[in-house]
């Protein structure tokens, strides 16, 4: 099938993302190293989601499950800060990206029979997450993130030739989509 990119750029935009382009699926390596950050548990969300590390699946399952796809876009929320340390525009710029993701995903399931959406962060749809009481409350749109997939973000959107740093006093959020 040809992937019709230009197609899936102005969905995305029309979505409010600020970029999009092709993923170079070739760039799609699953690093150990990626996901043992994760259990370095920064972002304080390791165990404590479906979609997060352990009970997302093993870095093989992700492997094999990504293989399954033939072709990817990656998009892009960009904020610009007014210092180095506007944590407002981070909050804000973070949430019109997962909103973004979740409602092109939604779209991209009409046309596509399957996809995979990888997106920035953690899936904070409910808080707490039910993990691990009760499943999951809106399976259709939650998603584990590129991270946990075990991918070096920076080194995807290099190999795909999209920015991954906008420059000073900007925050960029990457997520990412596998079709076929
Ligand atoms: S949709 Fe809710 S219950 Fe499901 S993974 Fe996301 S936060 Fe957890």
């Amino acid at each position: 099938m040809q992937y019709p990119v230009d197609e899936l750029v102005r969905l995305a935009l029309e979505e409010g993302f600020t970029h999009a382009g092709q993923l170079n699926t070739s760039a799609l390596v699953f690093m150990p190293e990626v996901r043992e950050m994760c259990r370095a548990d920064r972002c304080h969300a390791y165990g404590k989601n479906w979609h997060c590390p352990p009970a997302c699946g093993s870095i093989e399952e992700a492997a094999r499950r990504a293989a399954g796809y033939s072709f990817g876009m990656l998009v892009q929320t960009v904020g610009r800060m007014e210092d180095d340390f506007d944590y407002e525009t981070i909050e804000a710029t973070s949430k019109a990206h997962a909103e973004s993701f979740v409602s092109m995903m939604r779209r991209l399931k009409k046309r596509y029979q399957d996809i995979l959406g990888m997106g920035a962060g953690t899936c904070a749809r409910c808080k707490p997450c039910t993990y691990p009481d009760a499943p999951c409350r809106f399976p259709d749109d939650a998603y584990s993130s590129m991270e946990a997939y075990g991918l070096w973000v920076s080194k995807v959107c290099e190999l795909s030739g999209i920015p991954y740093n906008y420059g000073p006093q900007t925050i960029a959020f990457t997520s990412c989509y596998l079709l076929k």
